[in-house]
């Protein structure tokens, strides 16, 4: 069984920065308002995030850890709908099975936490610890026991920077909550809640800059079931590489070669050939019209009518710059 755990990790933990998205999506689904992450040696050494959510059961807290367990999804009909980020189980079990994993909990049934640890797919018993009401999930030594992909990790920094990236990524799906990401006690970022558009524009500015945002416009725009709302740069800020592109759908972030084809050709009229667009843009569907299930990592989906999508896309992105430069 440690050993499926570990081919299922081949397929989701590839480097640090995946183990911080799953156990952030965790602290997402729990609903936590906060989210503390720490790492030290690139995440080599430790990933820690501390989250304020709703906890995990005690009983649950017993298997977290050793086998496939989601509290998310009750049965195959709720597949198809899904509105949480995680929905397979799967995540805790197989970063366990490379890791030295700790997960420390209190849910509001409990005046105190417990937690419970699982070293080289040994899972120790349950065992009281003190925890405010939230979650607790410590990662050490990762690939400690797989040393072919131990060998596969970066220097310290470039970890550092592909966890830097993805925090940031996650904070812009979710402005209402806070984060924080610090390296061996030394910030590296600090994002608090953003509930009103001034404090939005002011994590989106400190996440793809100040000059992404002076030049940007915002977007809100909804028809035939689909929302668009978010930020699209002008186009004289376009660039060389497709590297300021951030899509969520459903808060879910994207890398998907349609929506970036379909914004692209929303620029067509207004942009050089050849440059990149830059957003951060949010849409939101009725999640029965898109398949999250298609990719171990999640970046990926299968939109049942991939065509209306494109063309709501490419049209609202059109008609925005239309609008703007008409
Ligand atoms: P999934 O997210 O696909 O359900 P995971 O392996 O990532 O699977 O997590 C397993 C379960 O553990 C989740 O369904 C959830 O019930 C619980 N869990 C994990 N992390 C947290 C957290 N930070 N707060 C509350 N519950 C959590
Ligand atoms: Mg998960």
């Amino acid at each position: 069984e440690q050993l499926i755990h570990q081919i299922a990790a081949g397929e989701v933990i590839e480097r640090p920065a995946s183990v911080l998205k799953e156990l952030i999506e965790n602290s997402l689904d729990a609903g936590s308002k906060r989210v503390d992450i720490e790492i030290e040696e690139g995440g080599a050494k430790l990933c820690r995030v501390r989250d304020d959510g709703c906890g995990i059961e005690r009983d649950e807290l017993a298997l977290a850890l050793s086998r496939h367990a989601t509290s998310k999804i009750a049965s195959i009909d709720d597949l198809e709908r899904v509105g949480t980020l995680g929905f397979r189980g799967e995540a805790l079990p197989s970063i366990a099975s490379v890791s030295r994993t700790k997960i420390t909990s209190r849910s509001a049934n409990y005046s105190v936490g417990y937690s419970v640890s699982s070293d080289n797919g040994l899972v120790s018993e349950l065992e009281p610890a003190p925890h405010s009401i939230g979650t607790t999930v410590e990662v050490r030594d990762l690939f400690f026991n797989v040393p072919a992909r131990r060998k596969f990790l970066r220097a310290e920094r470039t970890e550092t920077q592909h966890i830097a990236r993805m925090v940031e990524r996650l904070a812009l799906s979710k402005f209402e909550t806070a984060f924080s990401l610090s390296a061996a006690r030394k910030s590296l970022g600090d994002f608090p809640a953003a509930r009103s558009q001034l404090e939005r524009e002011r994590r989106v500015a400190q996440i793809v800059g100040d000059e992404f945002m002076a030049n940007a416009m915002y977007v809100e725009h909804e028809s035939s079931g689909c929302k668009l709302t978010g930020w699209l740069c002008q186009p004289t800020y376009a660039r060389a590489q497709p590297d300021l592109q951030h899509f969520y759908l459903n808060g879910r972030m994207l890398r998907d070669r349609l929506i970036s084809s379909a914004i692209r050709l929303g620029y067509r009229d207004v942009m050089f050939h050849g440059r990149h667009p830059a957003f951060v843009l949010f849409m939101e569907i009725d999640p029965r019209q898109v398949d999250v299930n298609a990719h171990p990592a999640k970046l990926e989906v299968r939109f049942r009518d991939g065509r209306h999508i494109h063309n709501f896309l490419f049209k609202t992105v059109e008609r925005v710059l239309r609008e703007t430069y008409a």
